[in-house]
């Protein structure tokens, strides 16, 4: 049978990162069968759910590169694929399993509900009411009365399933009221919509978080009440916070597109969503191809993960530096733009200076902080005033002056020539080295950190070396405040 899953987010917000992990999954699988990842937008709530949050959840996804074989969009042989455009659908299914004496109208009001209710709750308290409806067996109505569409669930009996990652899960049947299909407006219920939708897209595999598992045995009944096979189910653990509390703003950023706008690659966000709550070994790093080759249910852990953003960055981190440098250029200039600078992606120097400043970024946002001082005018450069203050007082106006004479003779102007000549004046004068490197790194590039000297020195250029030199050293001759 081939494969085929499907994500289906509520467009009522964000997509949160826990989201991803279940999207994520469900996609590994597809491609690893060769099969189909599916897109299955969930908009019935119609307060909250948007047009604008739609794109969000298809951006996030698409800068994600979970890509999808069928969806909104894309269109499909299942479609349509947004569940406000299937209520006639819902509506079909619905009349089917009437017509099979599976379901049925009921035309109680909300009031007649909220007096059983009280009633009940009279008696035995607030817990475990479920309204049992006069029209179960009732064939009198009007259906040209307003009703809702309720399901006949069998009184006795259980509803079980094998779950892919939790094993045997079994619920009685007189757990389950008769839950409502349709609203009187027409509206399907989650459970109803979910199980029309994922039957007739043809699901094999519903890949969903475990707050979903109570709504798992209704969806069953459904199917069996269809004569219908149901798909498999693989109800994964929610992702936690750090201290064990459902992951939150408070623990970190949860929105997919605030990764992006915080300068993280997808492959780092993903690698370490997969590593989240599935393992191959001691492995941590995985390239995409080979998550889809390697990834299985069998590693899926059965306990919670909890969210460690130190071990994102260091994922993170490494995945950023996988990429090339010139392809990094093209990835770090939205971010230098964002900061004022404007250097076209192909820049020699631009790719230059990714190589040695990279080594220190753990993303986008990084590594145009760490470019910043080669491609600013001079005018905005900043220096941190606890290094102008330590490293350049008027002692220091001596050394860059001779720093920037130095540097003048360089020829060619290259970090190997530029180390020759300052390395021979510092031993020859008995200076520290220190005392020459640091201020003239401040000079140079407003900090105390920065790739080695001489190599910066090359990438600056010998006018902007000379020109922030000789600034050094008048900066150095007027004492900061
Ligand atoms: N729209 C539901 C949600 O976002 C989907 C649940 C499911 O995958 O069945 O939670």
């Amino acid at each position: 049978m081939t494969v085929r899953v499907r994500f289906a987010p509520s467009p009522t917000g964000y997509l949160h990162v826990g989201g991803v992990r279940t999207a994520l999954y469900s996609w590994l699988w597809a491609r690893r069968h060769g099969g189909s990842f599916v897109l299955r937008i969930e908009d019935t709530d119609a307060k909250r759910s948007t047009p604008e949050n739609e794109q969000v959840i298809l951006d996030a996804m698409r800068w994600l590169g979970l890509d999808w074989d069928e969806g909104p969009d894309v269109g499909g042989d299942h479609g349509p694929y947004r569940q406000t455009e299937r209520m006639a659908l819902y509506r079909e299914y619905a009349e089917k399993l009437i017509a099979a004496g599976k379901a049925y109208r009921c035309y109680a009001t909300s009031e007649e509900i909220q007096a059983q209710r009280a009633a009940f709750e009279a008696e035995h308290g607030n817990k475990g009411f479920r309204f049992r409806s006069p029209w179960r067996d009732r064939t009198d109505g009007d259906p040209s009365q307003p009703h809702s569409v309720r399901f006949k669930t069998p009184a006795d009996g259980v509803m079980g399933w094998n779950d892919v990652l939790r094993g045997p899960i079994e619920v009685a049947n007189k757990e389950q009221q008769d839950f409502v299909l349709l609203r009187p407006n027409g509206l399907p219920l989650y459970n109803f919509g979910c199980f029309v939708d994922d039957l007739t897209m043809k699901i094999t595999l519903v890949v969903r978080g475990d707050d979903h598992i109570v709504n798992t045995p209704q969806q069953l009944l459904l199917y069996q009440a269809m004569d219908a096979e149901p798909p498999r189910f693989a109800h994964l653990p929610m992702v936690l916070g750090p201290d064990g509390k459902k992951l939150s703003k408070r623990h970190a950023a949860v929105s997919v597109l605030e990764y992006r706008d915080l300068g993280y690659v997808p492959d780092g966000l993903l690698n370490y969503l997969a590593r989240l709550g599935w393992s191959h070994g001691d492995q941590e790093i995985f390239t995409r191809d080979e998550l889809i080759a390697l990834f299985d249910w069998d590693h899926v852990g059965k306990t919670a993960g909890r969210y460690d953003l130190k071990k994102l960055e260091h994922v993170q981190g490494h995945h950023l530096r996988a990429h090339t440098d010139a392809r990094l250029a093209e990835l770090v200039a939205p971010f230098l733009g964002a900061r004022g600078i404007t250097v076209p992606a192909d820049d020699p120097r631009l790719v230059r200076a990714i190589g040695p400043v990279k080594l220190r970024a753990t993303t986008l946002a990084d590594l145009a902080e760490g470019l910043d001082y080669f491609f600013r005018e001079d005018e905005s450069l900043e220096y941190d005033p606890k290094g102008r203050k330590k490293f350049m007082g008027p002692d220091q106006a001596v050394t860059l002056e001779k720093l920037a004479e130095l540097a003048e003779q360089a020829t060619p102007f290259d970090a190997a020539t530029l180390e020759g000549l300052i390395g021979a004046w510092v031993e020859e004068s008995g200076i520290k080295m220190k005392l020459v490197a640091q201020p003239a790194r401040v000079a140079l590039t407003g900090r105390t950190a920065s790739p080695g000297l001489y190599e910066t020195m090359e990438l600056l250029g010998r006018e902007t070396t000379l020109r922030r030199l000789r600034r050094g050293a008048e900066l150095a001759r007027t004492p900061a405040e």
